[in-house]
C-alpha cells in the first residue's frame, strides 16, 4: 500500500503510528470487546480513555491548575460566538487584530454581541505580516483581546504576544496547538479545532482560566455556555468520543515517540527551515510572508505564474505529494507541515521542487 504525503491545511495527516494503533484497537479496545466508537460515554472504560486524554494534554501543554480543559464540538468557528457570549460581560467590548480570514470571522461574529474594535490589520498587504502592536492603542476596558495565533491561510504567526495587561488574551490556536511549547498562563482562553494538529475533525478544545467561566450573557444557549461543560466534565451531552480517543493516541505519540513539545518544536523548525531555505535560494519559487512572521506550520509560496503553479500542483500530486494547492482566496501553493508530517516527507518535497525548477526553469 502506498501512502501519500498529505500537505493539507486540514483535515490533515495523522501520525502513521497512531493510525496503526487505532486500527489494531478497532474491534477490541483494551480487552473491552468493543470499538471505542461503540462504547457508552458514561462507561468506566470510556471515562478512562477520556481522563487519559485530558491528563496528557495537561501534561504536554503544562496547563496550570486554575485552567479548565473543555472537550467541545462545533469547530473553532463556534468559538467565534461562544467567546463573546461568555466573556463580553462587563463592558460589552473586545479588541481584535485582523491577520486573516479566521481572525476576521472571529471579529465579525463578536460584533453581533457587543462592541468589537479593530486594533490593527494586515489586510493592506494580503495578510503577509503580523502588524506591530502598541499596547497604548488597546482598549483598557475591553472584556478580552482576541488574536489568531497562527494564520493557516496566509502562513504568518505571532513570535511575541501582545501585552494586554489585565485584559484576558484570547487566542485561536487551531493550526499551531501542540506544535511548540506555549505559556498557557499568559492567556484567558485558548481554543482549537482538532483537525489540524490534534485529532480527526469533530473535537474543539477549549482551555479557559476558571474565573472566566460563569458570567455568560443571559441569552446564551445552554450548549454555548462554558459553565455547562465545565460543571459536567465535558459530558453534558455526548462528547465526540472517538475523536477524543484519537487525540489521546496523538498525545501519547507526542509524549513517547517525540519526547514532548520542546522536541516537537525542534523537529518542526527543522522541517520549516528546509522549505524556507529552499524558497530563499530558489529562482522559481518564493515565499509570500515577511521572514520575521513566518509560520512553522503553513508555508504559502508562488512561482508568480498561474500556469506554472497549476503544473506544479498537478505534477506534485502525481508524484505522491497531495493538497499543495493554495487556499482559494490566495492562489499559488501552500505546504501545511503539521506535527504528523515526517521530516522525510519535507525532504522529499524539497527534492521534488528542486527537480521541478530544473526541468521548468
Ligand atoms: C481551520 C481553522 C478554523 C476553522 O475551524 P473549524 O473547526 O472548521 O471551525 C479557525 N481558525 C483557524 C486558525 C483555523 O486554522
Amino acid at each position: 500500500m502506498a501512502r501519500v504525503y498529505n500537505f493539507s491545511a486540514g483535515p490533515s495527516c495523522l501520525p502513521e503510528a497512531v493510525l496503526k494503533r487505532a486500527a489494531a484497537e478497532m474491534l477490541d479496545c483494551n480487552g473491552s470487546g468493543q470499538s471505542v466508537m461503540e462504547m457508552s460515554h458514561r462507561s468506566k472504560e470510556y471515562q478512562a480513555i477520556f481522563d487519559n486524554c485530558e491528563a496528557l494534554i495537561r501534561e504536554m501543554m503544562n496547563i496550570p491548575e486554575n485552567y479548565e480543559v473543555l472537550f467541545l464540538q462545533g469547530g473553532a468557528s463556534s468559538q467565534f460566538a461562544m467567546v463573546p457570549m461568555n466573556l463580553m460581560n462587563k463592558n460589552n467590548k473586545a479588541d481584535f487584530v485582523i491577520t486573516g480570514q479566521w481572525a476576521n470571522k472571529a471579529y465579525q461574529e463578536a460584533s453581533r454581541y457587543g462592541t468589537a474594535n479593530v486594533i490593527a490589520s494586515s489586510k493592506d498587504k494580503t495578510f503577509s505580516y503580523i502588524p506591530k502592536l502598541d499596547s497604548a492603542t488597546f482598549s483598557k476596558d475591553a472584556d478580552y483581546f482576541h488574536i489568531c495565533m497562527n494564520n493557516t491561510i496566509y502562513g504568518t504567526t505571532y513570535k511575541t504576544l501582545p501585552d494586554t495587561g489585565d485584559v484576558p488574551l484570547v487566542a485561536d490556536i487551531s493550526s499551531c496547538i501542540l506544535s511548540e511549547p506555549i505559556d498557557v498562563s499568559k492567556f484567558g482562553v485558548l481554543y482549537a479545532g482538532a483537525q489540524k494538529n490534534l485529532a480527526p475533525a469533530g473535537l474543539t478544545l477549549v482551555i479557559i482560566r476558571k474565573d472566566l467561566i460563569g458570567n455568560a450573557m443571559d441569552k446564551t444557549p445552554t450548549m454555548f455556555n462554558y459553565k455547562t461543560h465545565s460543571e459536567n466534565g465535558s459530558m453534558f451531552n455526548t462528547p465526540p468520543c472517538y475523536t477524543i480517543y484519537v487525540a489521546g493516541l496523538v498525545l501519547e505519540w507526542i509524549k513517547k515517540e517525540i519526547g514532548g513539545l520542546d522536541k516537537m518544536k525542534e523537529i518542526n523548525e527543522k522541517k520549516a527551515n528546509l522549505i524556507y531555505n529552499f524558497l530563499d535560494n530558489s529562482k522559481m519559487f518564493k515565499g509570500t510572508v515577511v521572514a520575521a512572521d513566518r509560520s512553522l506550520m503553513n508555508i504559502p509560496f508562488v512561482t508568480g505564474n498561474d500556469e506554472l503553479d497549476s503544473k506544479f500542483v498537478s505534477e506534485a500530486k502525481k508524484a505522491g505529494f497531495i493538497n499543495l494547492k493554495g487556499h482559494r482566496s490566495v492562489g499559488g501553493m501552500r505546504a501545511s507541515i503539521y506535527n504528523a508530517m515526517p521530516v522525510e516527507g519535507v525532504e522529499k518535497l524539497v527534492a521534488f521542487m528542486s527537480e521541478f525548477e530544473k526541468q521548468n526553469g
